[in-house]
């Protein structure tokens, strides 16, 4: 294909939450599995610099990247699929863009002129919109918009997005997200609302290329007709997207429905190959065929909304499909469990992950399923809240500590087992501060040794507090094992039981680095623990 980097920009109609995120992710995994390299980059229309400083509940997960960036949780999608690191570049937020803006003018760079939304503001937001192609990296750079077409705050985003097109009008296409709403009365879909939509975008200047119509039922070819009529582009181009069983599903789904050829007609790109999605089809086989099935225990307190632990979530789905296990995942929250009633709640549970998180609610919850894990010999695997509370649990029950705890919750403990990082003490500012991003990691030996099968890893982190390694040598003596490093500034990475049957907790996120091919090597251990677990109950029973 000619060297130019093409621009694929994905807007959503009719209602959010229609899944952009998975169709941009299986696009693009469909055009890297004919050879091209790809990437996707999410716009946020929302004034915060970076979603870091967001709770869970708003807007999810926050994803952070290789490189520290804290980030919308489809970048995670786009690594699961994609099985390629994104980076700061890949998200950019309307706060971004005005701090930035601001900052120049403070400088001084735009002396003389008024700063307006149009041009300084589009300016800067197609600036952005370039780095990665400006990178000479990528043939296609897909481009998700945030937020429903006629949103306010997504106006400048979608401005940009149409003076590329003139400025580069073979180099970009648009993909339309819209929604076919099902009248069970009249026994049809309603296309309505997509053609509203579609006028929408074209008062706005833009005419898309390609219309992907998410629907509960089979879009007719009379249907497809209707919308390609109406809403001004070829019938081929309105693509039908179904429900799907999985989200991983979806790339199939769409090349049945020859998207990634459509995409590639209307960029004028000739290619003789085909999708190779060997590996994705395995990994889907794998997902169909399972042998075995186990219970698990998610432990945390923003469990009424899945989307809090997307990575860990999906990190379960690829290391179980790759030891052919289902992983059945229990959200447990830990406000309702006490000492009282933990036996009941956890009861038939074949492993327990305490999830990460901040602030004091929920914590002498987590503390409790730590400590029914520990006792009853259920395996455990902590991320990092989770790995701080089994240090706090083993402090209070083993070490006789009873009012350890970390000074995040408890800044007069006379036992900080767990500490404040030296590096955080002087920091004021909340947003973009704490340890972020890929540290290295020393592995001594264990389970974590065991399962990552080589020494030296690196992993990702977003965390304040930190193992206090002053109560280092008590923790040995008793029974818990430091078994990963940081070889630089020594801090403890991971801890473990060796008495236990499996009893990992970790400082750092293991779940943002895996994906479809390379399911995370802790989860498939903790997993593999958790199915062992299960067969020597059975056998007892
Ligand atoms: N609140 C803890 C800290 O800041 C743990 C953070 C987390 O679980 N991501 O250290």
């Amino acid at each position: 294909m000619s060297n130019k980097t093409k621009y694929i920009f994905v807007t959503g109609g009719v209602a959010s939450s229609l899944g952009k995120g998975i169709i941009s992710a299986s696009l693009a995994k469909l055009l890297q599995a004919r050879g091209f390299s790809v990437t996707i980059q999410k716009m946020d229309p929302y004034l915060n610099i970076d979603p870091g400083t967001l709770n869970p509940y708003e807007h999810g997960e926050c994803y952070v990247t290789e490189d520290g960036a804290e980030t919308d949780l489809d970048l995670g999608h786009y690594e699961r699929f994609l099985n390629v690191a994104t980076s700061q570049a890949n998200n950019v937020t309307t706060g971004r863009i005005y701090q930035s803006v601001i900052n120049k003018e403070r400088k001084g760079v735009y002396l003389g002129k008024t700063v307006q939304v149009i041009p300084h503001i589009t300016n800067e937001i197609k600036e952005h919109i370039k780095i990665l192609g400006n990178t000479g990296d990528f043939d296609f750079i897909i481009t998700e918009i945030g937020g429903t077409v006629g949103d306010i705050e997504s106006l400048p985003f979608i401005e940009a997005i149409r003076q590329l097109k003139w400025e580069m009008p073979k180099e970009v296409i648009f993909i339309h997200l819209t929604l076919l709403p099902y009248l069970a009365t009249s026994g049809e879909l309603k296309t309505k609302p997509t053609q509203h939509s579609v006028m929408k975008l074209r008062e706005y200047g833009i005419q898309p290329d390609i219309l992907v119509c998410r629907s509960e039922k089979k879009v007719d070819p009379s249907i497809k007709e209707k919308i390609a009529r109406f809403c001004n582009v070829h019938v081929e181009s309105v693509i039908e997207s179904l429900d799907a069983k999985t989200i991983y599903e979806v790339p199939v789904l769409m090349q049945k429905e020859k998207l990634d050829q459509v995409v590639l007609d209307a960029l004028d790109i000739n290619t003789n190959k085909e999708p190779d999605l060997k590996v994705w089809n395995e990994f889907l086989y794998n997902l169909n065929n399972p042998k075995r099935t186990v219970e698990i225990g998610l432990i945390g307190k923003y469990v009424e909304l899945k989307d809090s632990y997307k990575s860990i979530s999906e990190a379960f789905v690829h290391a179980g499909a790759r030891i052919n296990t289902v992983v059945n995942l229990k959200w447990i929250h830990s406000d309702t469990l006490t000492a009282e009633n933990v036996n009941e709640k956890l009861a038939g549970l074949n492993g327990v992950l305490v999830a990460p998180g901040f602030g004091t609610r929920g914590v002498e919850g987590k503390i409790e399923a730590v400590k029914f894990a520990r006792e009853h010999e259920i395996p455990f695997f902590g991320i990092c809240l989770g790995m701080q509370v089994a240090v706090i649990e083993f402090a209070r029950n083993v070490l006789g500590y009873k009012d350890a705890h970390s000074v995040e919750i408890d800044t007069n403990t006379s036992f900080p087992v767990i500490n404040m990082m030296e590096d955080q003490k002087n920091i004021e500012k909340m947003g973009g501060t704490m340890r972020l991003g890929a540290y290295k990691c020393h592995l001594l030996g264990g389970k974590a040794l065991d399962a990552y099968g080589t020494s030296e890893i690196t992993e990702r982190h977003r965390h304040r507090y930190e193992f206090n390694s002053s109560f280092e040598e008590q923790y040995k003596a008793s029974g818990m094992l430091p078994t990963g490093i940081n070889p630089d500034n020594k801090l403890v990475e991971i801890v473990e039981i060796p008495e236990h049957p499996y009893f990992v907790g970790v400082q750092f996120h293991p779940e943002y680095k895996s994906t479809v091919e390379n399911p995370h090597p802790l989860f498939i251990s903790f997993i593999e623990a958790t199915a062992e677990e299960k067969l020597k109950e059975l056998s007892k029973a």
